[in-house]
């Protein structure tokens, strides 16, 4: 998986958004178009369901309709009927009062034949209505139909149903105060006599003769009637569409149709079953029918149809209407088309909406992905620099501390790292490297004499030189103050690396110009090869820096290589470091006395202390060695303290503090004198010793002014301050100027060995001791030669005017003890002499 960079991040933030709307958009348009179809084909279904509900609705309602006009119909037919025969009634019964009111004088006969005779030939209802009498005893009197009955009585005649229809009549008219109407059955004789029908008649009571006058109808005469008018009158009925009532009888025969070819045909056995259902039902015998109708207007072979079909009660008919499926469907069709129609318009205006919104908001977040890209960038490119400034500053800050501020030279903290790629590089290479450590001899003395300004354009100087012999392999960094250290890691053998030494010398060979001032300076080597010497960075290093000391000790300005006759002298040193520790305290020191002679009096003034140290392991050190090495490894204070102490005691005891009493010159270290505590740690010592503090003289050597001056100018002075004398010692070897001789308060001078030795040789050396003893003298200093071993030295000495001498013509170094005897006896000879 690639990582997410911040490219693809900003393209993501920049893009994604249009994108997810996009999708979404079009999800969102798809679930819409598709429940939109969903919501379509539902209306649809739901509209064909309450089209058909409706269709339904209105020819069942239509069927109410004309089911209940048919009822009106019927019941109106039968009031009008029954008003016709009451007063048909009325009508016989106004003829009988008549007649009887005109006729009342005349014979009851008369009246009644009378009467009979008006009333007999009365018809009316298409023929069939006439008029009957009988009286309250049940005999007939009138009878316009069937004359015969006349006279008879009908008191016990019965219909087929079984009621008295005489007696029934006679009560219920006498119950219903003189008139009733009344039903019965009677057959009609001259059509089938066996046949009986259901009448309604009316009756009214004729008081004067206790008569019953009465007529009647056969109510399937008039039910027949009303039907012949209904059916007349449906088929000419319609409604909607042209929509029709269509009616059938209880055979299943059509009896009204408004197509004449189908009236008085069958309905199709399909249709006969569904209204054998209808009739079978126990109560509202209706309901709807689906069939193939026979009958269709415009269509030749009928077609699909839904009826409702109604029963008519006590008619036995079915009448019917409906609506065709083809018709209906079409009809449903057109109004799909429509909703479909609408519904598009619909779909296309929420799709335009949708389009158009998606479409702004894509801009948008386009616009919005394009600001925030852009602040992004922003950002990016801010954090970009100030990682750059920040990553400058750390850069500079790490060269900072890797590298000199004074000559941009690395230093110490890359020193290790650039030795250790050196080492590499030269095993990778076959070849063979050099770690040569230098130091500019005597920088102290420039940084005295011209400043420290001047001592800092010349360690710039120098290192620009440097860096003017390097290889493309090689560096040189700085180590500390003036000391360098150059690694050349592609050199082919010791030889190589003698040249490379040769080269850095050359840098020294010539002048430098300061300040418009001529310096001239020099250097000490040291070079330690690898992996011949070592391989380890702080190893070589040390390795260089030991055979430096070593080259710096043996002669200033000369080059010294590693080798394994050096690393013996190291580890001898190692042994002695390690003995000397142990030698302060296991009272391994000693110390001699060297006398040194009055030339004038050719006494012993005084003796020159100096350390013995005989190693029960290494046998006997020199002074010179251990001395240094105490002072390396910071003994020399524990050790020169204790020399100082045993001088004086040792002195004390052969010579009383006194007029005549012995000098003792005791050698002091610079780096004693340096200690801030010194004047007051050898003044307590004295105290404790009780020795005067004039007999004490400290020998410090020229190399003591290389130090801070104006710290050891105070310390010296505070020492001549409490007493002591103080001598230079070692004079003429070091760097010393005549110009301290008159600042600082130095009471005696002491002439290196290295010019007595050559004092009966050299003219010059000759000059020069007489002129440091003329100085001496001009000063008001003690003068003392040392390393007097002739006769010959010590008479040139005394012509010049020496003060003392000091060296084996007279005593080596000698114990304590030695010193008394000596003391002894050269006070015989001196007395001897004197
Ligand atoms: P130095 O102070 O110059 O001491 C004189 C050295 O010259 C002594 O060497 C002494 O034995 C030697 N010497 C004396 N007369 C003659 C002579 O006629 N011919 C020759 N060739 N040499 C002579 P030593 O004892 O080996 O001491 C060497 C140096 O060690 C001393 O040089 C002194 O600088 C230092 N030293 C010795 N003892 C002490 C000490 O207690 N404290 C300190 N700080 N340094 C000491
Ligand atoms: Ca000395
Ligand atoms: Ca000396």
């Amino acid at each position: 998986m690639t990582p997410l960079n911040d490219r693809k991040l900003l393209n993501i933030i920049r893009y994604a958004p249009a994108v997810f709307i996009t999708i979404f958009a079009v999800v969102v348009n798809v679930i819409l178009i598709q429940s939109n179809q969903v919501e379509s084909e539902e209306k649809i279904e739901f509209i064909r369901e309450n089209l058909i509900e409706q269709q339904k609705q209105a020819v069942r309602e239509q069927i109410q309709q004309v089911s209940n006009q048919i009822e009106k119909q019927k019941s109106l037919t039968v009031k009008t009927l029954e008003d016709q025969l009451r007063s048909r009634v009325y009508e016989a019964y106004n003829i009988a009062t008549n007649i009887y009111q005109q006729h009342r004088d005349k014979p009851k006969e008369d009246v009644v034949r009378m009467i009979r005779e008006a009333l007999r030939p009365i018809r009316f209802n298409s023929g069939r209505g006439y008029f009957f009498i009988f009286d309250r005893e049940g005999m007939n009197v009138l009878h316009s139909y069937i004359p015969q009955l006349e006279g008879q009585s009908v008191w016990e005649t019965k219909d087929v149903k079984g009621s008295l229809i005489v007696q029934e009549h006679i009560e219920k008219v006498n119950n219903s105060g003189g008139e009733a109407f009344y039903r019965w059955w009677y057959s009609k004789s001259d059509e089938a006599p066996d046949k009986h029908f259901e009448k309604i008649g009316f009756g009214k009571y004729f008081e004067p003769y206790g008569w019953y006058i009465g007529t009647g109808e056969y109510i399937v005469d008039v039910q027949a009637d009303i039907q012949k008018q209904v059916i007349d009158w449906l088929s000419d009925y319609r409604y909607g569409n042209n929509d029709y009532v269509f009616v059938i009888d209880n055979q299943g025969i059509i009896i009204s149709h408004p197509e004449a070819s189908m009236v008085n045909t069958a309905v199709s056995d399909e249709l006969g079953v569904q209204i054998d259902e209808i009739r079978a039902k126990d109560s509202d015998r209706s309901g709807f029918t689906h069939y193939m109708a026979k009958y269709m207007p415009g269509a030749l072979n009928g077609g699909e149809k839904i009826s409702y079909l109604k029963m008519i009660d006590g008619w036995d008919w079915t009448i019917g209407t409906g609506f065709y499926v083809q018709r209906f469907e079409a009809y449903l069709a057109e109004n799909i088309r429509a909703l479909e129609a609408s519904n598009n318009d619909e779909l296309k205006r929420v799709l335009y909406a949708s389009l158009i919104s998606t479409l702004i908001i894509i801009a948008l977040s386009l616009k919005l992905g394009r600001v925030i890209g852009e602040r992004f960038n922003r950002f990016q490119e801010r954090i970009t620099k100030d990682f750059n400034e920040l990553n400058q500053v750390k850069d500079k800050l790490k060269y900072l501390a890797e590298h000199d501020s004074l000559t941009d030279l690395p230093n110490r903290l890359l020193l290790n790292g650039i030795i250790h790629t050196g080492v590499d590089y030269a095993h990778h290479n076959q070849s063979c490297g050099a770690v040569i450590l230098l130091d500019v001899d005597d920088f102290k003395k420039i940084n005295d004499l011209h400043g420290h300004s001047s001592g800092d354009k010349l360690l710039k100087t120098i290192s620009r030189k440097f860096e003017s012999i390097l290889g493309p392999h090689d560096t040189v960094s700085r180590f500390g103050g003036d000391e360098f250290i150059f690694c050349f890691p592609a050199l082919t053998d010791e030889v190589a690396a003698q040249e490379k030494v040769m080269l850095i010398q050359q840098v020294f060979e010539d002048k430098f110009i300061i300040d418009g001032k001529v310096l001239t300076t020099n250097c000490s080597i040291g070079v330690a090869m690898f992996p011949r010497d070592d391989t380890e960075p702080e190893a070589l290093i040390r390795k260089a820096d030991v055979v430096l000391y070593k080259s710096k000790a043996q002669r200033k300005g000369s080059a010294m290589f590693y080798n394994s006759d050096v690393n013996e002298e190291i580890q001898l040193d190692y042994m002695i470091e390690e003995e000397l520790r142990k030698a302060l305290k296991g009272d391994e020191f000693k110390v001699l006395y060297q006398p040194q002679v009055n030339v004038e009096s050719g006494k012993i003034m005084g003796v020159e202390a100096l350390a013995r140290w005989n190693s029960p392991r290494l046998g006997p050190i020199s002074p010179v060695k251990f001395i240094a090495l105490a002072e390396d490894i910071g003994v020399i204070h524990e050790l020169g303290s204790f020399v100082f102490r045993k001088a004086c005691e040792d002195i004390l005891s052969i010579s009383p503090n006194g007029p005549e009493a012995l000098g003792v010159s005791i050698n002091i270290s610079p780096k004693q004198l340096m200690e801030p505590s010194f004047p007051e740690t050898l003044v307590a010592i004295t105290q404790e010793v009780e020795i005067d503090i004039s007999r004490v003289i400290l020998e410090i050597t020229e190399n003591v002014l290389l130090e801070d001056l104006d710290t050891v100018a105070e310390r010296l002075n505070s020492m001549k301050s409490f007493g002591f004398g103080l001598s230079l010692d070692d004079f003429g070897t070091g760097y010393s100027s005549l110009s301290y001789l008159n600042t600082l308060p130095i009471t005696e001078i002491k002439i290196d060995r290295s010019f007595i030795e050559k004092l009966l040789i050299s003219e010059q050396t000759k000059t020069l001791v007489k002129a440091i003893i003329a100085i001496g003298e001009s000063c008001q200093m003690t003068v003392v030669a040392e390393g007097v071993e002739t006769m010959e030295q010590y008479n040139e000495l005394a012509e010049y005017g020496c003060n003392a001498v000091q060296g084996y013509y007279f005593a080596p170094p000698l114990t304590i003890n030695s010193i008394g005897e000596l003391l002894c006896s050269k006070l015989q000879s001196g007395s001897e002499s004197s």
